[in-house]
């Protein structure tokens, strides 16, 4: 069945989060993942070109040929969610980490020929698009800085990883008006159950 590529997909505020994000429920036997069918690839990146158009300075992404981009793509899809969600505890990398997700990211920017990291247009020139895979590589990168880093977070609910920009930074979820609203029916449920337990005692 097709992705429905909604707005809460993109709740990880970089391009590379929303690609681990693409794993539901990692490392739960519930676990499934939206790119099984190479096809959605391209669906992923047109969907991504709206919703991350302030990253991305407005290129648009594209994926000439979903086979070819897969397993580029999900090459550093792991290696970054293996690396970030390690250093989501303290902002610090593991090295044995980071050197899988740097490979992956050479592989993700070989052959793209062009100039990225300009201060006003860090993917680029908008006016032709970028490979998917050279800009996950790109989002990548970006969040090694220590200001980047410091900020990745794992969703309290669904274990997404997220980029968490509020000035204080105390978000606990990767999208309030799903995960936060679930946890919260959650203990109002179970707030219920031990009431109504009281009241049979
Ligand atoms: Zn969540």
């Amino acid at each position: 069945m097709a992705v429905s590529w909604t707005p809460h997909r993109f709740s990880g505020g970089a391009l590379v989060l929303d690609v681990t994000n693409t794993v539901v429920l990692r490392g739960d036997p519930r676990s499934f993942d939206r790119f099984d069918d190479s096809a959605e690839l391209a669906r992923f990146a047109e969907a991504a070109s709206v919703h991350r158009a302030a990253e991305l300075g407005g290129r648009r992404l594209a994926v000439a040929d979903a086979l070819a981009a897969a397993p580029k793509v999900l090459a550093i899809r792991e290696t970054a969610d293996s690396l970030f969600r390690d250093a989501a505890s303290d902002g610090s990398l593991d090295t044995d980490r980071l050197a899988p997700l740097l490979s992956a990211c050479a592989i993700g920017l070989d052959g793209d020929g062009g100039r990225v990291g300009h201060p006003a247009r860090a993917f680029g020139d908008p006016a032709a698009p970028i490979a998917l895979e050279t800009a996950v590589a790109v989002s990548a990168l970006s969040l090694l800085s220590p200001e980047k880093r410091g900020r990745i977070r794992i969703c309290a609910n669904c274990r997404w990883l997220f980029l968490d920009e509020s000035r204080n930074r105390s978000r606990v979820w990767c999208d309030m008006a799903v995960c936060g609203n679930r946890r919260k029916a959650q203990r109002h449920y179970r707030r219920r159950q031990s009431a109504k337990e009281h009241d049979h005692a």
